[in-house]
């Protein structure tokens, strides 16, 4: 037997009202906010991530699902949205539209990941974009964005951690002293820091090994190094912050993975979602456009995983609205009665009104058990006798009252009681 591959799952019927309800939010936020749906491709070259995400980060060292193409192209799933979003907005000239161009998206990421609860090597996320401005108070918009959709969800108990990590001007000032820092302090800390210290030093910030923890707590701190104009606006963006009266955790230690932020950064923070208790994050990244060959564009964004909302919303028990069941069902015996039900679902379907046949050959019984079970409201039952008189028994389920009604009116009648069916998401 086959099983879905490490790290993947199916997302079955019965769990799509959850994605259709925070759907339904993000489409609605985006309303609110003025974001438009855009969409990029699945594979992008993989040297747009190495230059884009960076080397020396653990998706482009060790995350990627990276092949070559039968033309000998290297491809990469893509491991993060932003990237793709600003090779298309460089790619289609959208610096001469309005700026920001704001935009979002949703839609699967691929990491080559250790698997476990809340981490999977296939994700879903929404991706959130403002590109050509460098306004901190676009950031707040941003942070205002994920802030509301987790509160339209009805979340509780999160936590917005928020941080500056500098820009190109001062953050190798800060880096320099962090590097010489680690180095006094080389032996304490694990393997992996050691390597960090090399690779990537800002990385060395969010290192979870107990050991590495007091080391980590006596850091030199970004904040004192940043240059005027970080200083300048980050604190705009906590002036913002705090006019809302959106409350944020000041935290020195969050750095995020990707090498293409500048200045803010920030994470939301929840309980109860697995190991990993990030159900959201972004910031500013006005590097990324260089980095992938474009001229300089600043831009915020923000992305969350959609599975880790889910797992949320069971955690918090929030309530999501059950797809609907077509309320007619037709339940027939014999050849001819068939023939009448096949007739009858399609007349109803194509008024708009919700039908279902039962298939195959079983009892009259066994039918209204489907119906009970489906939940329809009315059952619309066609045996030989009813065939032979030219009516339909029409079973009110909730009530369990049952009428007889000529087959020649029972389409009209019924479309008549029940609502138009509405747009279905399964
Ligand atoms: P990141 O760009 O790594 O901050 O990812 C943005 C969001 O995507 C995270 O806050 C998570 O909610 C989600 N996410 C990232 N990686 C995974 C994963 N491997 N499995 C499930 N969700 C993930």
């Amino acid at each position: 037997m086959y099983q879905a591959p490490r790290g993947t799952q199916d997302v079955l019927p019965e769990d799509q009202p959850y994605l259709a309800t925070i759907e339904a939010a993000i489409r609605r936020m985006a309303g609110l906010y003025g974001y438009r749906r855009m969409d990029t491709p699945i594979f992008e070259a993989t040297s747009l991530f190495v230059r884009g995400v960076g080397e020396g980060t653990d998706i482009v060292d060790k995350e990627m699902y990276t092949f070559e193409d039968k033309g000998g192209d290297s491809l990469t799933l893509r491991p993060e949205y932003t990237a793709g979003i600003m090779r298309a907005y460089l790619e289609h000239g959208m610096h001469t539209r309005p700026q920001p161009v704001k935009v979002y998206t949703i839609g699967p990421i691929f990491r080559y990941e250790r698997p476990q609860a809340g981490r999977f090597r296939q994700h879903t996320q929404v991706d959130v974009e403002a590109i050509g401005e460098s306004d901190p108070a676009l950031d707040v918009e941003i942070m205002s964005f994920a802030a509301q959709l987790y509160s339209e969800l009805g979340f509780t108990g999160l936590s917005f951690q928020v941080n500056s990590i500098g820009c190109p001007v001062c953050r190798p000032g800060y880096v320099h002293s962090l590097v010489q820092y680690y180095q006094q302090h080389r032996e304490a800390v694990c393997p992996d820091c050691r390597r960090r210290l090399a690779r990537n030093p800002l990385r060395l910030l969010d290192c979870k090994e107990e050991r590495c923890q007091p080391v980590i707590e006596a850091a030199p701190r970004v904040e004192h190094d940043l240059c005027p104009e970080c200083s300048r606006h980050f604190a705009l963006v906590l002036n913002y912050l705090d006019r809302l009266g959106r409350p944020y955790v000041l935290n020195h230690r969050l750095v995020r993975g990707l090498d293409y932020y500048t200045r803010t950064v920030f994470e939301v923070w929840a309980q109860g979602i697995g190991a990993q208790n990030a159900l959201g994050g972004g910031g500013r990244y006005d590097g990324l456009a260089q980095a992938i060959g474009g001229p300089h564009t600043p831009a915020v964004g923000f992305a969350s995983g959609i599975e880790r909302a889910v797992l949320l919303m069971r955690e918090q028990e929030l309530a999501v609205a059950a797809t609907p069941e077509p309320p007619l069902l037709v339940a027939t015996q014999g050849d001819e009665a068939k023939a009448a039900g096949v007739s009858l679902v399609n007349a109803w379907r194509g008024r708009g009104v919700g039908a279902g046949l039962s298939f195959g050959e079983r009892s009259l019984r066994a039918q209204l058990r489907q119906a009970n079970r489906a939940g329809s409201r009315y059952v619309v039952i066609i045996g030989p006798e009813e065939m032979a008189a030219g009516v339909a028994a029409v079973r009110d389920m909730a009530s369990g009252e049952q009428e007889t009604l000529p087959l020649a009116v029972v389409v009209e009648a019924l479309s008549a009681r029940v609502q138009p069916t509405q747009e279905r998401d399964g």
